[in-house]
């Protein structure tokens, strides 16, 4: 057994039947009560705390969204902005086609 500060590394289970800490306490599939023991936060097992529920203050959430976000081309305000630039050049050549339509029948243009 290897001994690293206050780790024992090569033992299957650390935390052995006479440890005095909090116990998980979550119902097993076996119906008994899990013995790992608890995390800090929340009192059950890594196995047994369910998933997390994410980022809670907007610090969080912008810390999350900068970690995920590689170039920020598809944000919301890039897509609106593509959406609404579309639109203007859409109206802005049926304007012209307009216009042009409109040259042709009073034959200022051929
Ligand atoms: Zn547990």
């Amino acid at each position: 057994m290897i001994v690293k500060g206050s780790v024992k590394i090569g033992i299957e289970w650390r935390f052995g039947a006479d440890w005095p800490g909090q116990r998980c306490g979550a119902k097993t599939r076996k119906g008994t009560a899990c013995q790992r023991p608890a995390n800090k936060k929340n009192g059950r097992c890594r196995l047994h705390g369910g998933a997390s529920t994410g980022p809670k203050t907007d610090a969080g959430r912008a810390m999350i969204a900068n970690a995920n976000t590689k170039h920020g081309k598809y944000t919301k305000d890039k897509i609106l902005k593509r959406k609404e630039d579309a639109k203007i050049s859409r109206e802005f050549w049926a304007r012209t086609k307009m216009i042009e339509i409109r040259l042709r029948a009073a034959g200022v243009i051929d």
